[in-house]
């Protein structure tokens, strides 16, 4: 049976990313950076009757529980599939190019982009045992610079410095990744999940954390044809390639 592990995936769209990998025939652990939550996620999945599921305590800011996880997760499998970079944070509100502290930036990037970092070094080894090894990197279309630019885009008065920053790099690192592992199986692609109501948006937004699981597990899902190197946010770019970064 195939692997995945997500971060961040005691609630929201980590959550949803799990059920829809299970039902795809994973064996997914479900990253938390709080175990009871984690637990508190693997119940409720059992009651909705999924079990090919287990909680790994995983706080991608902290190089020890990195590290603990990776050593806990080598215990179990020999193989990781899929990682799905699920983890992220906005920062709070408001955030000022001007005016937000180093701090706020600091904190942000731990996660966003550090985190990821740090997850994807720590797990490498054992995707690199899989013969088809996903990387989804959890993104926005705020991300994009093309976007972010343009005063002809509906989200060019949207500005939020730090966390849309922190994804952009995320998207360079992504591109990065992908370029060193450009003659392996490896994929590795930034996905946006679509504006989605979960806690970090206050619950306002166009698109379900079911719809967004499946956006993004779907990218965890491809086959040897499917991109790497890419940046996708389907539920304004229906088709892929006209994605601007
Ligand atoms: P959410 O409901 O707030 O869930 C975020 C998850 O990340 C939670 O499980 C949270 O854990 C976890 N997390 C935060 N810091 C962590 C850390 N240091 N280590 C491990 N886990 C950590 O938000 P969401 O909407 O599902 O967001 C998931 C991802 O989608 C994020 O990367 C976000 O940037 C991205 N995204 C969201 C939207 C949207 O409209 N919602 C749009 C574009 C992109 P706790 O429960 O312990 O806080």
């Amino acid at each position: 049976m195939k692997s995945a592990l997500v971060t961040g995936a005691n609630k929201g769209i980590g959550f949803e990313v799990v059920k829809e990998l299970v039902r795809n025939g994973f064996f997914v652990y479900l990253g938390s950076r709080k175990l009871e939550n984690g637990m508190a996620a693997v119940n409720q999945l059992k009651t909705e009757g999924i079990t090919n599921v287990e909680a790994i305590l995983l706080d991608v800011t902290d190089e020890e529980s990195v590290k603990a996880a990776r050593a806990s997760l080598g215990e179990k499998v020999k193989v990781l599939d899929v990682l799905v970079n699920n983890a992220g944070i906005s920062g709070g509100f408001p955030q000022s190019a001007l005016n937000a502290t180093i701090d706020q930036f600091k904190t942000v990037y731990d996660t966003n982009v550090f985190g990821v970092v740090r997850v994807t070094q720590a797990f490498i080894d054992l995707l690199q045992q899989s013969n088809q090894p996903r990387i989804v990197n959890v993104s926005t279309a705020m991300a994009s610079l093309s976007l972010a630019a343009d005063p002809a885009s509906g989200s060019y008065d949207h500005k939020l410095a730090v966390y849309q920053s922190s994804k952009s790099a995320l998207n360079m690192y992504t591109i990065n990744l992908a370029y060193e592992l450009r003659n392996t199986a490896f994929k590795v692609n930034a996905v946006c999940p679509g504006y989605t109501q979960t806690d970090f948006t206050g619950h306002q937004g166009t698109s379900t954390p079911a719809e967004a699981g499946k956006r993004i597990a779907k990218y965890a899902l491809i086959g040897p044809d499917g991109p790497t190197g890419k940046y996708v946010s389907e539920e304004y770019f229906p088709e892929p390639a006209s994605c601007p970064w």
